[in-house]
């Protein structure tokens, strides 16, 4: 090219990408992994959980039996042996034959992101509506972002996604002439808020989106992490069609290996295979072998259960510091299972105003803002106990209290964080920095 320069990129830039900004969050993300803070802001599980030596022996092994073929490509479906697996970790949530699971209708992804992102690859055009909650998983607002598409958030209580929220929803669509085209969900131990959608709601919302002619997309990372009351089936368990499923390996073992699936309705699973086949060719044959031996060769189950004492205790002594220490005014949801806590803080208070201070105060957690595409949630605030073991969640819980209730004495004296002159504003949707989310 003559006469043009290359230097300037921002005129070239296709549509999707120009709401994606990195947060300003993430700056401070970095100073938050300094050791001398206590992060609550991470969701990513406690790997060092694992037993590593074994993971290295079964590695060696594997090399030594199927060395070859884990590093060769491999198919855009992902291996067979491995979609069988997958078959029997979806049956301990009640997905099964019955239901009319199969190995043939499950697709291989990098994690259940790639999933979100084949799913959104399929069914969305610019300007379409999608339904979830509010708050949602940050990621898949990403995912839904770059698709161009429009999120329509559904309130939540305590017993999860509100029926009565969702069909007003759906009539409020409707009557600005248009359909949503499916509602994401993640109904078990949800990532921010960490409830849990009850078991009459199931059957409810199931029926409301049949009778709407509304997919689901059930995102169900955490369902294997339940720390007490009765296990409840998946939304996939109860219907044969009209649910997509996204699962993980990110867990319940390794985020690190990067293997998740969808199982979807067999025409679909066809056009789920030709997206990962564009976008990736195939998954990674190599990570699927390893996921593929530590299911058949180690006792994950076991090892499960060792994580869900772990994560039980740290969830309780969070509960417990909370209901010790924090100011008259805040509330916080109260997780059956999953890592996740959702606090409402004393009106008044803004998450991300109070960030750089409480990070000052050494302890760190993720706003609310970043869980809604609309801007909303300024006043709540993500709290993730999985990876402090217990005395620290309480030095940290005690911390997050004294810098609200400083926040508080200061807006008593000067007033509110925006009439100080903060940055109260919302950028478009913030990336997940990997970690994070
Ligand atoms: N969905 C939800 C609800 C999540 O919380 C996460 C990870 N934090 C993912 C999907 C994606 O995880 P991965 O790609 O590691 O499987």
């Amino acid at each position: 090219m003559t006469g043009t320069t290359l230097d300037d990129y921002t005129g070239r830039y296709a549509q999707r990408i120009q709401g994606m900004t990195a947060s300003e969050i993430r700056a401070l993300f970095a100073v938050a992994s300094r050791p001398e803070v206590v992060s609550f802001a991470g969701g990513a599980p406690y790997t060092a959980g694992l037993p590593i030596d074994a993971v290295g022996e079964m590695l060696n092994e594997l090399m030594a039996r199927r060395g070859v073929s884990a590093l060769q490509y491999g198919i855009g479906q992902g291996e067979e042996q491995l979609r069988e697996q997958i078959c029997s970790v979806m049956a301990l949530e009640g997905i099964d034959a019955s239901c009319g699971a199969s190995p043939d209708d499950v697709v291989v992804t990098t994690g259940g992101q790639q999933a979100l992102d084949l799913i959104a690859r399929v069914f969305l055009d610019p300007g379409d509506v999608v339904f979830a909650e509010g708050p949602t998983y940050v990621g898949a607002l990403g995912v839904f972002q770059a698709a161009q598409a429009e999120v329509v958030h559904v309130a939540m209580d305590d017993q999860g996604l509100i029926p009565e929220a969702l069909e007003e929803a759906i009539t409020t669509v409707a009557r600005s002439g248009r359909q949503a085209k499916f509602l994401y969900t993640v109904p078990t131990f949800q990532n921010p808020a960490g409830v849990t959608l009850s078991e009459q709601r199931r059957e409810r919302v199931l029926e409301i989106c049949q009778r709407a002619g509304l997919l689901v997309v059930e995102d169900n990372p955490y369902g294997l992490f339940r720390y007490e009351g009765e296990p409840l089936r998946a939304l996939r368990a109860r219907v044969r069609e009209g649910v997509i499923y996204v699962g993980t390996f990110s867990k319940t073992f390794s985020p690190g290996v990067r293997v998740g699936w969808v199982l979807a309705p067999h025409a679909v699973r066809e056009k789920l295979v030709l997206v990962n086949e564009a976008q990736i060719l195939c998954p990674s044959p190599f990570s699927q072998a390893v996921v593929s031996a530590y299911l058949s060769t180690m006792p994950w189950q076991e090892h499960l259960k060792g994580f869900r004492e772990l994560y039980r205790e740290r969830r309780d002594t969070m509960l417990e510091s909370l209901a010790s220490l924090m100011p008259a005014g805040t509330r916080w949801t109260r997780p059956e299972g999953g890592l996740f806590i959702w606090v409402t803080l004393p009106p008044g208070l803004h998450s991300k105003a109070m960030l750089p201070r409480a990070i000052n105060a050494r302890v760190a957690y993720v706003p609310g803002t970043g869980f809604y595409a609309d801007g909303s949630g300024t006043d709540t605030m993500r709290l993730s106990y999985c990876l402090p073991p217990p005395e620290r969640i309480r030095e940290g819980v005690r911390r997050l209290a004294s810098v609200m209730e400083q926040e508080m004495s200061v807006r008593a004296v000067f007033g509110a964080p925006a009439e100080r002159g903060d940055t109260v504003g919302r950028p478009s949707v913030d990336t997940p920095a990997p970690g994070v989310a």
